[in-house]
């Protein structure tokens, strides 16, 4: 196709983002694919197109040519992305509760026993008695022995946990809650809006910053039904700030007949704090306060399948149980088989093996020695890539946390022909995918949560660009 043009008329003849996204291909993935997503695929193919350019790679291509090749590209790209289903990725973005990612990855054990529950199982089977078990009970009894609990029961998730205690246990009454406590985790989890939700009515207390004990105790009427304690999860109140001790709120809740309910959110089983992650209380630690009932995810900072997990005195439990909307909210096989396996590791002491626990507690001099490894092997293959190693932070996500940065080394990579924006999609549309993130025009490469069996595809996708 050599007509004698140069570089710079093939770029004049480069057409902009907004001629594309109104031709008829664009506006028909845009019906399905959505605008925002359009116009971030085509800009990235335009970008990349435009890098071949400058390098030559295409050359001579006149303005239908190339308007052409950008149409061929953009159909290419969205009948990939539209046929893939949940695919499995690489995280290297450092953030290791990543919620868009399906938050914990599970452990080893975790996977089996999905497996091995996915054809018949003992779900509510009695091998020995032969006939009919209790669902999930030997999960239930591992989180009662975990948190020092009476009894505990598994529902969806830590919303629908809370929508089914504030439903059985306050609904018709005035629920007291600190206005500290009236917060929004995630988007679409509200603190008021699943108070109403279940029929009580939120009786706020105190200040943003400030709630004391009195300040309950002054609300307290014929309709109270409940206290209830929020942990604020993805925000903090700093600076000049009081709040009861939960001691304190489970002597006043009892000397008027009252329930304490505490919703903690992320749920730690361990203390993590060696670890550096020191705001997030753990559920033993509200049992031992005296809280009538606590409830937690399962898929946050314990490590395992998405679940709800309530846990607290067996009176109370058992009332759940027992109301019909269990029988709505309860979580199936194999999940429960994933949440027992999980629970397993922290009966024998092996949090460790949990992917969550273990990527927290892997070392930033660990993390450097792999970067370090993963630069010498590329030695030669991406010659067209510079690497560097440089210092930063990884997050625990999931609305845990938020404050907690977990030192680490990042693997900083910047391409001698592509913008960071193009080597970040080419390494998001790689097999498997590779997710990164891009600071100051480089696509950084977290390997805190990469597992060490995934260095292997890193480096292959990496070589691939190079
Ligand atoms: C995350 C969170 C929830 C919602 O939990 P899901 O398991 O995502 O439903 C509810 N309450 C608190 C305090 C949380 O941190």
């Amino acid at each position: 196709m050599k007509t004698g043009r140069s570089p710079n008329t093939s770029m004049r003849n480069l057409p902009s983002v907004e001629q594309i996204a109104q031709s008829p291909v664009a506006v028909g993935i845009a019906e399905l694919a959505g605008q925002r997503t359009t116009i971030a695929m085509i800009r990235t193919i335009i970008d990349c197109v435009r890098n071949e350019i400058a390098d030559g790679t295409l050359y001579e291509i006149d303005r239908d040519a190339i308007t052409g090749e950008i149409h061929r590209r953009l159909t290419e790209t969205w009948g990939r992305t539209s046929s893939l289903g949940i695919t499995r990725v690489i995280n290297a973005t450092g953030v290791i509760i990543h919620t868009n990612l399906g938050r914990s990855p599970l452990s080893e054990a975790a996977r089996v026993a999905i497996a091995d529950a996915a054809g018949y199982c003992t779900l509510e089977f009695d091998i020995v008695a032969g006939g009919r078990g209790g669902r999930g009970r030997v999960a239930e009894n591992l989180v009662a022995e975990l948190t020092g609990a009476e009894a505990a029961l598994m529902v969806n998730n830590c919303a629908a946990a809370a929508f089914f205690v504030l439903t059985v246990f306050a609904s018709g009454g005035e629920v007291i809650i600190s206005r500290g406590e009236l917060v929004e985790i995630g988007g679409d989890f509200r603190v008021p809006d699943v108070l109403s939700q279940s029929g009580a009515t939120l009786r706020e207390v105190g200040t943003t910053n400030r709630t004391k004990l009195a300040d309950y105790e002054q609300a307290i009427s014929e309709s109270t039904r409940m206290l209830l304690r929020v942990h604020p999860s993805n925000y903090r109140v700093v600076g000049f700030t009081a709040a009861a001790e939960l001691r304190e709120l489970v002597e006043l809740a009892a000397t008027h007949g009252l329930i304490v309910y505490e919703d903690i959110g992320s749920g730690a089983l361990i203390d993590l704090s060696r670890f550096g992650v020191t705001d997030e209380p753990t559920v033993a630690a509200s049992i031992a306060a005296g809280v009538d009932l606590v409830t937690f995810s399962g898929d946050k900072l314990l490590g395992g399948p998405q679940a709800g997990i309530i846990a607290g005195r067996r009176a109370a439990i058992e009332k759940l149980r027992k109301h019909p909307l269990y029988r709505v909210l309860r979580i199936d096989k194999l999940r429960n088989a994933a949440l027992e396996a999980t629970l397993r590791e922290y009966r024998r002491d092996a949090a460790g093996e949990v992917p969550v626990i273990e990527m927290i507690a892997r070392t930033k001099e660990k993390i450097g020695l792999r970067a370090v490894s993963l630069v010498e092997k590329l030695t030669g293959d991406a010659r067209k890539l510079e690497l560097e190693l440089v210092d930063g932070v990884s997050a625990i996500g999931g609305g845990a946390a938020p404050t907690v940065e977990l030192p680490t080394v990042l693997l900083s990579a910047r391409h001698t022909d592509k913008s960071a924006s193009v080597l970040e999609y080419e390494l998001r549309m790689g097999d498997p995918p590779v997710l990164t993130r891009i600071a100051e025009d480089r696509v950084l490469i977290d390997l805190r949560t990469v597992s060490v069996s995934e260095d292997a595809e890193i480096l292959a996708a990496l070589a691939e660009i190079g």
